[in-house]
């Protein structure tokens, strides 16, 4: 899949439109879902044009790798999920049903999450 730069995460990450922010660094962006699944619900996303974790993996340099990677730890800890437990999830493609096709990492907690799976 190729990158489409119009994409609602590529305009977050411009300044196009707001998003509710929870971290930001140099690698990385940090902001509540709009439609939250849980009650902590953050998305995760980095600083490049990258579509799957498989795109980041093969593309990005190291030092955005590390960071993207270190900033998903550094926000579970900052939304205080470390003790209860949360959960990190990465759809890619259309069998996972990813809707935004700019790699996000799911952070879901704040309560005691269902099976993994549903289907
Ligand atoms: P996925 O199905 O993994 O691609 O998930 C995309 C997620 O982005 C969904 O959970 C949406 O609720 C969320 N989302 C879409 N637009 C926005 C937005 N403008 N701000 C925050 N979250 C959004």
């Amino acid at each position: 899949m190729t990158y489409d730069s119009e994409n609602i995460f590529a305009k977050i990450l411009r300044g196009e439109i707001p998003c509710d922010k929870v971290y930001e660094d140099a690698h990385a962006l940090a902001f509540h879902d709009i439609n939250p699944q849980a009650p902590v619900h953050i998305l995760v996303i980095p600083k490049g044009a990258y579509v799957s974790m498989a795109d980041f993996t093969a593309s990005a340099p190291a030092d955005l790798i590390a960071g993207f990677f270190r900033a998903v730890g550094q926000v579970a800890r900052e939304a205080e999920l470390e003790d209860a437990g949360y959960r990190i999830l990465a759809n890619a493609g259309a069998d996972a049903h990813q809707e935004v096709p700019h790699l996000h990492i799911h952070i879901f907690g704040g309560k005691r999450l269902g099976p993994m799976l549903t289907r």
